[in-house]
Formats: C-alpha cells, structure tokens, sequence
C-alpha cells in the first residue's frame, strides 16, 4: 500500500468515527455546555498536575545543586598534627570563599614574608604580623577550633581553626589562649594573645592559611595593607601551588610598573589618586623593609653544615676566627652540624 492509500484508509476512519460520536452524542446544548466546562476542569487538573510534577522536578533539581557538602569538621579531626591531612584526596583545584573575613590581628604590617628561606634551609609557611605581647588575636573566617597546643620548637602556643570555607589557619607564638578545641568560633571572634613563646625571636603573630594541609601564602589571600582580601574568592590550584607561594605583593607591584608603557606611566602617575599613591608608598616601604630584614637575617645567623669549620665560616663572613668565637661564645674550634651561629 502506497503513502497516499494509507493516508484516504485513516482519513476514511477519522470521519467515520467522528460521524458515529456525533451521532451517538447528539444532546441538548445545555449539556454540551456542561461537558465543556467538565471538560476544562479535566484540563485544569491535568495542568495542576504537571505544575505539581513540575515544582518537585524543580525542588529535586535546586536540592542537588544545594547537596550539603561532606561534614567539614571530620576529616582528620582527631589528629594533633598541624597537617592533618595527609592521607586525604586533595582536589586539583578548588574556589574558596573569603568573603566574610576579619584581619587576625589590629596591625597591618608584615614583618616577615612567606617563602624559602635558605640561611634556615626550610620554608616561611606563613607570614609574620608586628604584634605585641597581649594584643588580641582573632578568627580570620568563622569555623571551629581544631587544636590549641604548645610546641617549643617551633610554633609556641599555637590555635589552628578549621573553616567553614575548607580554609584553616595557623596562630603561632601566642602568649594566651581565649578558646578550647571543638568550640565553634566566629569571623572576628577574640581566640587568643599575641606573645613571643616557641621559636620566636621577638613578639608577633606568625600566621599560616592552609587549604588541606597546602601551606598557601596568605599575602596571595589577604592584603595585609589595606586590611581586606584581594578578592571574593581564592581559587586553590594544586598545579599552581609553588607559584603562588613565591606571591609577594612587592613583586606584583613591580611587574605591573614595568607592563606600563613610559609615557602612559608618566599620564598614570599624573591621574594617581592619592589612594592610590599612599598604596604604593606602603607598598615601597614594605619592600624595602623586607629587602632590609632578609639581608638582616641573612647576615646575622649561620647554620653550620656537613664538613664546616670555624676558618671557612670566619672567611666566608669577612670575620677572624677569633671574632666568631668571641660572638659565640665557644671556648674551643669544634662546631656541630645544624648549629646556628651568630656572625654579626
Ligand atoms: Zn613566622
């Protein structure tokens, strides 16, 4: 049967029903006016119906997109490390929310910066704050208390606070501390005094930000300046980790004079709102400060290495032995491995 004998056979059918409905039907007009209206109702329903479909649809939709996260405040809970996720899956990147911050101490000035530092032979993984003995330190996001401890060697009293934008922070060398573990803190919220315990040589907030167990620099978060953060969001990207540690707002500064074209710089310099000036003289005194203390701490320790000895220290620091013993106080030319020495 060809396309169109098909179409006339179903043609035929359709009238021939609707002659027999007509026919059976055939009732007063009231009725019909009635079996519309029935009719519509039906239909409504039908509406209502797929409405109803439709909202659960959406309602199912909104609460996958809305799925709560894992419980933040269980991964590696329990450990007594600073870095408790060792054996965690750790994300290739991950957006995290900075925006309801509070800077962790009332100054703003970076005394010692993040990163490598070779006269120790170990990284900076976080960022000193000038600070006094009692000054309050506070929550840099809100979240809850992970661990307060003491570690002579290195931090001192010590608060980590876990976050709930997957972020924890490090407050090291503090005096007191304002909180106990497991307690749920506040952005802002007093969780301790600054001091001058552990391996400090001064008093200051040693500060860290970490993103499971990365040591992220915090200068690449918070502009420590001008006391806010940079932006909304940090993106953490396991490939771009070690660039970011070598952030530095001094070297930020620097590129972007130098992508500035000589006469456009001269038209910028002129347009410089006087915001804008006092940021780059803080900037330029920062670097100079910090430019200041590495070569300072560059200067004033030695760590004495496999196969040392007092005379190739001595040369080495345009000093005599004897200097170096006087400032050492060592009574005789044996010197150990690891052992810092003073040369200024
Ligand atoms: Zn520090």
């Amino acid at each position: 049967m060809n396309i169109r004998k098909k179409l006339y056979v179903a043609l035929a059918a359709i009238s021939l029903c609707a002659f027999g409905m007509t026919a059976q039907n055939l009732q007063s007009a009231s009725t019909y006016s009635k079996m519309h209206s029935d009719l519509l109702a039906k239909q409504n329903r039908v509406k209502d119906q797929i409405r109803v479909q439709e909202a659960q649809k959406y309602a199912a939709d909104l609460y996958e997109e809305c799925e709560p996260e894992p419980d933040i405040y269980t991964e590696g809970w329990e450990s007594n490390l600073v870095n408790c996720y060792k054996d965690a899956n750790v994300p290739n990147t991950k957006v995290l929310d900075v925006r309801h911050y509070v800077m962790p101490i009332k100054g703003n000035y970076v005394t010692s910066h993040y990163g490598y530092r070779p006269q120790f032979g170990r990284t900076h993984k976080g960022i000193d704050l000038r600070a006094a003995i009692g000054d309050t330190v506070y929550s840099a996001f809100s979240g809850r208390v992970r661990l307060t401890r003491f570690e002579r060697g290195g931090y001192g009293f010590y608060v980590i606070v876990r976050h709930e934008n997957g972020l924890e922070t490090v407050y090291g060398h503090l005096s007191r501390f304002l909180v106990k573990p497991d307690q749920y803190v506040k952005a802002g919220q007093p969780i301790a005094l600054s001091g001058n315990t552990g391996r400090s040589t001064g008093p200051h907030l040693h500060f860290e930000t970490r993103f499971m167990g990365y040591a992220i620099n915090p200068e690449a978060i918070f502009d420590f300046a001008n006391r806010c953060t940079h932006t909304d969001s940090y993106t953490f990207s396991k490939s771009n980790y070690t660039k970011a540690r070598d952030y530095a707002p001094s070297k930020r500064y620097a590129a972007a004079k130098k992508s500035v074209a000589p006469a456009e710089e001269k038209e910028a310099a002129k347009k410089n709102s006087r915001d804008n000036k006092k940021d780059q003289q803080s900037v330029t005194a920062s670097t100079r400060k910090s430019t200041k203390e590495s070569r300072d701490d560059s200067r004033s320790t030695y760590k004495v290495r496999e196969g040392d000895n007092l005379t190739k220290i001595a040369a080495a620091n345009n000093m005599t032995v004897a200097q170096l013993k006087k400032l050492n106080g060592l009574t005789n030319d044996n010197v150990t491995t690891g052992k810092v020495l003073r040369i200024k």
